[in-house]
């Protein structure tokens, strides 16, 4: 990955300035200096934000941190742009893994001048994603996707954020895409895009680092200092995902760029046939749990049912 012979920094290059690029990009053909690097990178961000209509600088943006080095350089680029941004923080009860990825998290607040809003499963539902993931069927995967996405409602609609904004990247997007496409699962399909509009309830959802591919976010978060957890959650089962990003990158070798015109293209050609199909897909109507009032598709929300059964447990032992 360009590590052979240092080219030299293509915009400096443009200016009659030699000066050797600190990274290679040959799906951009570009080589770039550090300085060339970041205002790129930062560039294309706001590219992603206007194109796709995300956010203004008048908007309160809720960005949900793992500790990872995607929502980690979000939170961080965001702020350097000049959005209104607070983290948002899940402590999964995840024995240290949750514990490091918290320090991650707070170190960049202390970083940029921010606190993190911090929301410990263990206080709110009783119990960490360990002991939940019994109580129900499905992955500890689907499970915390369910607990986060509830989290990220209430807390942006507690604390006035109209918008939440997650770390999800190319890989993640093209990779999802292309399992989603091979099932055919229409339903999920139909809601693929950088943007969810708010509705019923449920703030605006955006993904600002679309434009950008795993290997070029570690490299902005390595150069600028930013604090991230390299450890993946010990309870997750990813090779699925892995299996796609590897298929994936594998295209993408045999065609440079290809990974961005699948993703991309699909949003410009297709997606717009998927949507206007989507409430023939997509699940039926939402009401609200008379437990905490939140949007739900039953009459006790999953996270309230989740609640109920840990004091169940707790008195029958107790
Ligand atoms: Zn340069
Ligand atoms: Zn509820």
């Amino acid at each position: 990955m360009g590590q052979k012979r240092k080219k030299l920094c293509t915009v400096c290059k443009s200016k009659g300035i030699r000066k050797e690029g600190v990274i290679y990009m040959p799906e951009h053909r570009l080589s770039l200096c550090e300085e060339h690097f970041n205002e790129w990178f930062e560039k294309r961000v706001k590219e992603a934000i206007k194109e796709f209509k995300m956010f203004d600088k008048r908007e309160k943006i809720l960005v949900a941190v793992s500790g990872g080095k995607d929502s980690q350089v979000l939170w961080y680029v965001l702020n350097k742009l000049g959005y209104d941004t607070d983290a948002f923080f899940i402590h999964l009860g995840i024995g240290d893994y949750s514990d490091e990825s918290m320090e991650k998290v707070l170190a960049l607040g202390e970083l940029i001048g921010k606190k993190p809003h911090i929301v410990r499963l263990e206080e709110e539902v009783g119990a960490g994603l360990p002991v939940l993931q019994n109580y129900v069927r499905g992955t500890a995967c689907s499970v915390c996707g369910r607990i986060k996405r509830y989290h990220f409602n209430k807390v942006a609609r507690e604390l006035g954020y109209n918008v939440v904004a997650t770390g999800h990247n190319l890989d993640d997007e093209a990779s999802s895409l292309l399992a989603n496409l091979i099932n055919w699962n229409l339903k999920y399909l139909a809601r693929k895009y950088p943007v969810l509009r708010e509705e019923k309830g449920f703030p605006r959802k955006v993904k600002p680092l679309v434009k950008h591919t795993e290997r070029v976010i570690k490299f902005y978060a390595d150069l600028n200092g930013i604090p991230y957890t390299d450890r993946s959650c010990p309870l997750g089962d990813t090779a699925n995902l892995h299996f796609y990003k590897e298929v994936m990158e594998e295209i993408e070798n045999h065609a440079l760029g290809t990974k961005y015109r699948f993703y991309f293209e699909y949003l410009k050609k297709v997606f717009p046939i998927f949507s206007a199909l989507k409430e023939e897909w997509v699940e039926g109507e939402l009401t609200t749990c008379k437990v905490c009032g939140e949007p739900s598709p039953s009459e006790v929300c999953f996270v309230c049912r989740l609640k109920e059964r840990v004091k169940k447990d707790r008195t029958q032992s107790g």
